[in-house]
């Protein structure tokens, strides 16, 4: 628990939220600010502030609620779809700084975007320049 994070305070019951979802490491409810109906905060009930930050296990405990919630949560607001995301650092957008998963139903038509609009300006990335990147990144996983 961290005193001044308002998911732990929601987790531990001191702010109320419309909870659809909980079990002993994970938490979800309904964002107070919603992109869509039935848009959904998905959260570990431990505080962490980034992804990486989670262990192994309460990582998996929190893709598997996702996957379970998307479709609970489509079929409730009759969505055509949704975007599932983080906001991984400030720099991302993260404005809660415990790792929470959004869960966004999308409607045809409804004027949104694909989760490609997150990203600045493109980079203009040679081939040698994405091959480095490539290798950097398998060789960081060791
Ligand atoms: P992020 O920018 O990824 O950190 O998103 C934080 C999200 O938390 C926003 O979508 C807010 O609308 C939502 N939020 C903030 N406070 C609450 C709250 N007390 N209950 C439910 N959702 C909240
Ligand atoms: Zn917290």
């Amino acid at each position: 628990m961290s005193e001044d994070c308002i998911f732990c305070q929601i987790v531990d019951g001191e702010i109320p939220a419309r909870t659809v979802y909980e079990d002993e490491s994970v938490t979800a409810f309904l964002d107070a600010n919603p992109l869509s109906a039935g848009h959904t905060l998905v959260i570990p009930r431990d505080h962490h502030a980034r992804l990486a930050d989670l262990p192994a296990d309460l990582a998996a405990d929190l893709f598997g609620a996702i996957h379970r919630l998307g479709p609970a949560i489509e079929s409730a607001v009759d969505a055509d779809a949704a975007n599932v995301g983080f906001n991984d650092g400030e720099a991302a957008g993260q404005e809660v700084p415990h790792v929470h998963g959004h869960i966004v139903p999308r409607f045809e038509g409804d004027g949104g975007a694909p989760i490609h609009a997150v990203g600045g300006d493109r980079p203009d990335l040679s081939d040698e320049e994405l091959d480095g990147i490539a290798e950097d990144v398998a060789s960081n996983l060791g």
